[in-house]
């Protein structure tokens, strides 16, 4: 069986550039594929046909050598071409699926290396303060991780010395042998046990990483902590995760938060909700405390006659929106404390009051009774 010319398969000029060339095959992959033209053998046999052609005449090497000496010289070169002369080659269909629906053109059928492989991701669980989940925070922190090898530039080759062609699949990472079943030969593509599908080995082994272009690292990063983060935020630092190998690029770290209670503050979405004690006589005849927020002391005016339980909102003294602009608010809540241990005195005044006053701590005859007791009780 005589073989048409490549070029004339494609229907390009000698003298097309890789781009008509790969122009010319896309045009045509489309027209035969066999997905597009079930059932027909022509348009099979003109698919694997266009395929072979453009094997050759898309490798700069094998076209140069095809054009010396025709079709005994790219074949006679030690390539394999026998994936589209005899049979199903699922790894040649796949690289035209990958080109008609994946969008990018990814180079034809052979010699293509297997994708670089982007570094993992890392989890660190950090653990900060309410006041730097309040207002954020930076922190340097210390990560063991994989990074690119310094000595061999993350090739894993010793230096001086380059990662050399595998020899038994040629750069391509895969190789394709025939199976005989009773419906036939099958070609099967598996990946290059030699190379374990690089496309490349390594003959000096750089003695840094031991041949794996990548070494354990202890490394210290910045983490800019926004103000406004709670228990399970969790924040993306790009490339900051393990490195690639063949050349793919970084994984991503991602820091889980959690966030320390606080002796005083409880928070609720952006509020800060705080417990104030105040005595009796503070709530009856009110008064000005001063209550710890976020900001240091601040006054606080509590009015006479305070029940207690009674919350008291002290604006944008809250936790920093994360989302949005400005603060939360801050809710003082008043205990009032009934008082222990009294003295007698005290308790003799008190029964005085009771039985004088039956609950109406708003008179004015409480309020004197009261501005009384403040003396004895409160020195
Ligand atoms: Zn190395
Ligand atoms: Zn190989």
């Amino acid at each position: 069986m005589s073989k048409r010319d490549y070029y004339e398969v494609l229907g390009v000029p000698r003298t097309a550039s890789e781009d008509e060339v790969k122009k010319a095959y896309k045009k045509l992959a489309k027209k035969y594929h066999p997905d597009l033209n079930p059932d027909s053998r022509t348009a099979e046999e003109k698919f694997k046909e266009i395929n072979e052609a453009y094997e050759v005449l898309s490798d700069t090497e094998k076209r140069s050598r095809y054009d010396q000496f025709g079709h005994a010289g790219a074949n006679g070169g030690g390539f394999d071409f026998g994936g589209f002369g005899g049979g199903a080659d699922f790894g040649g269909f796949g690289d035209i699926f990958d080109m008609f629906f994946g969008g990018g053109f990814s180079g034809g059928g052979a010699g293509q290396r297997p994708a670089a492989q982007r570094g993992a991701d890392l989890r660190l669980d950090l653990s900060i303060s309410f006041e730097e989940a309040a207002f954020g925070v930076e922190k340097d922190v210390e990560i063991p991780r994989m990074e690119s090898c310094e000595v061999c530039g993350g090739s894993g080759a010793e230096p001086g010395t380059r990662p050399q062609t595998c020899p038994l699949c040629g750069g391509s990472g895969k190789v394709k042998s025939a199976q005989s079943t009773p419906f036939g030969q099958f070609q099967t593509v598996k990946t290059c046990h030699r190379c374990h599908g690089a496309g490349t080995i390594i003959e000096k082994v750089c003695k840094h990483c031991g041949g794996s272009g990548r070494v354990k690292k202890q490394r210290k990063i910045h983490v800019k902590i926004p103000a406004g983060v709670d228990s399970g935020s969790r924040l993306r630092i790009s490339n900051e995760g393990e490195a690639g190998t063949l050349g793919g690029p970084p994984g991503d770290l991602y820091v889980y938060l959690t966030v320390r209670s606080h002796q005083v503050f409880k928070r609720e979405n952006d509020d800060v909700i705080c417990e104030f004690p105040i005595s009796f006589v503070q709530a009856a005849l009110g008064c000005e405390v001063e209550v710890p927020t976020l900001d240091g002391k601040i006054k606080l005016t509590v009015p006479e006659g305070t029940q207690t339980g009674t919350s008291f909102r002290m604006r944008g003294r809250g936790i920093t929106k994360l989302r949005g602009y400005g603060r939360g608010d801050q809710h003082v809540k008043v205990r009032v404390v009934t008082p222990t241990n009294l003295t007698e005195e005290q308790k003799k005044m008190l029964q005085d009051f009771g039985s004088h006053f039956s609950g109406d701590q708003q008179s004015d005859k409480g309020k004197g009774f009261f501005n009384k007791v403040k003396d004895a009780f409160m020195g």
